[in-house]
């Protein structure tokens, strides 16, 4: 009951729906498009969608925790070469080959390039 009390209230906010409708759209858009380009014609469709139809304060809710998350997603992997999804799994990737190898490596199984910082 608790549990279906807390689906309850996520389904009747408004930035959820409006990821749902997102979600919609993606699927759609994946048909036709690449899965990256589909996200943003997805999402920016929504938004005009959603505009039209409602207003606009949830569009931009949505817009700011979607920027939020790529923010600290790519910044670091931008900035720094550091990769969050990699190093959850205990993984970076090699400068050499880019091969997946483990956090801790010191030289690349897999093209033998040492890894030692200079
Ligand atoms: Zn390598």
């Amino acid at each position: 009951m608790e549990n279906f009390k807390t689906l309850e209230v996520l389904i009747s906010n408004k930035t959820f729906q409006f990821f749902l409708w997102v979600g919609i759209l993606q699927l759609l858009a994946q048909v036709f498009l690449e899965r990256r380009f589909a996200f943003w014609v997805s999402i920016l469709f929504a938004t005009a969608l959603w505009a039209m139809k409602f207003e606009l304060l949830t569009p931009l809710k949505a817009w700011l925790i979607v920027l939020t998350i790529m923010l600290i997603y790519f910044l670091p992997k931008k900035l720094f070469e550091f990769n969050l999804f990699l190093h959850l799994r205990g993984k970076k990737r090699c400068p050499m080959c880019f091969s997946e190898i483990h956090k801790r490596a010191k030289i690349c199984p897999f093209c033998k390039s040492s890894l030692e910082r200079l």
